[in-house]
């Protein structure tokens, strides 16, 4: 049972937040092997505390140790792999950037929702020309370190997502349409694994997560047969 941990979960963790009481239950869970804790490379890059002097990889590690991660097997900085898709089409098995990036604009497209976040930072600058540039940035970084974050569980094979992200949770109704597994508070987290009886089944081998109605070469196929 692969765990990924959002940026504000490993937050509510280092400062001790309401939350972390629920939180230091999964990390228990993970010292007793039940389950394995990932936090992605991107959950890093954000929110880097204001004034803050260091480098970013200084504070980085920082909240790890103030979160208690120091701890075997959990996965730090965890990249995100090739995503595979499943054409229903066909029945191939495809890697392409051009699904990637579909991907990409689908889960922007969910979180995102009302606020009008352009996909292209060139083009959310000029949109926002009058405001200030560091303002801008923050907003456009926050936005996209959620979806690349998501993006990246997806692509290990991560069973649950776990935030505190209020803005995130209303939407996983949503995303739970493109996103396989859960998202779920650290509460849930736990009231999910409880409902699981252990040792949790070993993960089946290598399938893939995505599927999608075409994929290029089929796309292509039907749009040279017209
Ligand atoms: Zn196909």
């Amino acid at each position: 049972m692969d765990v990924t941990l959002d940026t504000n979960a490993v937050i509510a963790l280092a400062k001790n937040e309401p939350d972390a009481e629920y939180l230091r239950e999964l990390l228990d869970r993970h010292r007793q092997g039940l389950i394995t804790l990932s936090v992605g490379r991107v959950a890093f890059l954000e929110a880097t505390p204001k004034g803050a002097n260091e480098l970013p990889h200084v504070i980085a590690e920082k909240r790890i140790a103030d979160a208690g991660l120091n701890m075997d097997r959990v996965q730090l900085y965890r990249a995100g792999q090739y995503l595979a898709y499943h054409c229903q089409e066909c029945g191939a098995l495809t890697f392409d950037f051009e699904l990637d990036r579909g991907y990409a604009l689908c889960i922007h497209a969910i979180l995102a929702g009302v606020k009008k976040i352009d996909f292209n930072y060139y083009e959310y600058r000029q949109r926002r020309i009058n405001d200030l540039e560091e303002v801008v940035q923050k907003s456009w970084h926050n936005h996209f370190n959620d979806v690349l974050g998501l993006i990246e569980h997806v692509s290990w094979g991560g069973n649950i997502f776990v935030t505190s992200d209020h803005d995130f949770l209303k939407k996983r109704r949503k995303l739970a349409v493109v996103v396989p597994g859960k998202i779920l508070n650290p509460k849930e987290t736990l009231e999910e694994l409880d409902k699981m009886a252990f040792p949790l089944p070993a993960p089946p081998g290598w399938l893939p997560r995505l599927s999608v109605p075409q994929c290029m070469r089929c796309r292509m196929k039907r749009h040279l047969a017209v």
